[in-house]
């Protein structure tokens, strides 16, 4: 019996790594350097704005043309989609559309040309099947409003000072740090760090800068190289190694609840906006919309530390780290389960662990999705036809194994890594996803007996369908 098993990641054999990686850091604005940020990133909406009306007309125009019998050679000329073509575009209008373009830095109109460029590139993939995923729809217009005010300088002065409680951009000029830079001060010292690109984005009501570095990292080995553990992600628990230990689900969505629902409920009594009546909000509705809008941000910062600080901990400490390969994408269409399993993180925790098992030299291995972990007996490889969530211990009736549920997954886990031990690595976008994978079908939790709908064949282990599997081995 083999499952398919697909390691992301196995960079051990190199001495130095170099990464794109981000630094991001909170900034402590000035009104005055606030309005200039909010200026470019309404001039980057306004270029955005346009640029997509133009393309628009375009299309419309060129379709109307056809319906009176216009020859396709006589039609009005094509907008390109590319960035160049879009920029040529709005050079050649900008001096009518926007006289006041000069104020601000020509980053900021690219900004808005580069996100309209990549919008209309993803829709144009999706329709033609060549992206992935769900369907992307056609890019909408940016309203001040509603999105989110951010601007991406590739170019010009960007440094970090030699204080590092403050950065420079252009035109923007010399913005303080709320923290210490210290971190990425001392690699572009080094001369192990080049900055690609800042961004300064509002995120929760409070402004950042986010560097984009491509760094040069020095290879390293996790402490015990040899060793191989498995971790059950569960939203009981948020992860159960097969050492037997446990790392606790915090829940911070569940302890901020109650805090939550009464900031919602203040904002629900205020006057909002009604886009019927065309009424605008007051004040006080955007006062308890910003409080709330803190609130969840400080959740995500928390959930975002503790997956951090547990991910690091794994890659640095093991060679080799199993996990399931979860349909998290499904189980969060599960209306019952969406809440827990999007706060505990699952696919965030995934994502970390790829690129720091490749960063400290270990590898990530991910099991097949419908490789029975729960259900095997970790002591004689038994595998049982079922066995209901609520049965916390796993007893074995082959060889009267008794273990905990979860320490049975993560050992049977990491029992499926030695299988592949030195058949070399093979790298695979972590997001394919296994192809018996029903798209908008029933949702597919971690499939457990009991839990298939009267009718369906879920309480069968699979390994039926899933021997004819080749190994995915690379050579
Ligand atoms: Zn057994």
């Amino acid at each position: 019996m083999s499952y398919r098993v697909v390691i992301v990641l196995g960079v051990a054999d190199r001495v130095r790594l170099s990464v794109v990686q981000a630094y991001r850091f909170a900034l402590d604005l000035t009104p005055r350097q606030e309005r200039a940020v909010l200026a470019h990133a309404g001039a980057a909406r306004v270029a955005h704005n346009w640029t997509l009306a133009r393309v628009k007309a375009v299309m419309d125009q060129r379709a109307a043309e056809r319906t009176y019998g216009i020859d396709e050679a006589d039609l009005t000329p094509t907008q390109g989609w590319s960035l160049p073509a879009l920029r040529k575009s709005w050079n050649a209008a900008k001096s009518d559309v926007a006289p006041w373009w000069a104020e601000c830095s020509k980053e900021a109109y690219n900004t808005g040309l580069d996100a309209l460029a990549r919008a209309l590139k993803n829709w144009s993939d999706s329709r033609s099947g060549k992206r992935a995923g769900r369907p992307v729809g056609f890019p909408r217009f940016k309203s001040r409003r509603r999105s989110t005010p951010s601007v991406r300088f590739t170019t010009g002065a960007i440094r970090v000072e030699p204080d590092r409680k403050h950065v420079v951009l252009p035109r923007l000029g010399r913005l303080k740090l709320h923290e210490s830079a210290r971190k990425l001060a001392r690699r572009l010292d080094a001369g192990t760090a080049r900055i690609l690109s800042a961004t300064v984005r509002r995120d929760g009501g409070r402004w950042f800068v986010a560097f984009c570095v491509e760094v040069d990292r020095a290879a390293r080995t996790p402490n015990q190289p040899q060793v191989v553990v498995g971790v059950d992600l569960g939203v009981r628990h948020l992860a159960v190694l097969s050492t037997g230990e446990v790392e606790p689900n915090p829940r911070h969505l569940d302890a901020a609840g109650r805090r939550l629902r009464r900031l919602a409920r203040r904002a629900s009594r205020r006057v909002g906006p009604d886009r019927r009546t065309g009424r605008r909000a007051s004040k006080r509705w955007e006062r308890a919309r910003a409080q709330l809008g803190r609130a969840h941000a400080r959740v995500a910062n928390l959930r975002r530390d503790g997956l951090h600080k547990l991910t690091t901990r794994l890659a640095r400490e093991f060679g080799t780290i199993v996990v399931e390969d979860l349909n998290v994408a499904g189980m969060l269409r599960n209306r019952r389960l969406a809440r827990c399993i999007a706060d505990a993180g699952f696919a965030e925790l995934r994502r970390q662990l790829a690129y720091k098992t490749g960063w400290n030299g270990g590898r990530l291995v991910v099991a097949d999705r419908w490789y029975p972990s729960s259900k095997t007996c970790s002591g004689c490889g038994a595998v049982k036809t079922k066995l209901a969530l609520f049965e916390r211990t796993y007893t074995c009736a082959m060889c009267g194994l008794v273990l905990d549920r979860d320490v049975n997954a993560a050992r049977n886990l990491a029992a499926l890594a030695v299988t592949v031990a030195g058949s070399g690595s093979e790298t695979r976008n972590g997001r394919g996803a296994d192809r018996k994978t029903r798209p908008g079908g029933p949702v597919a939790v971690k499939r457990q007996p009991g839990t298939a709908k009267a009718g369906k064949t879920g309480t069968v282990p699979p390994q039926g369908r899933t021997s004819n599997h080749v190994p995915a081995y690379a050579s």
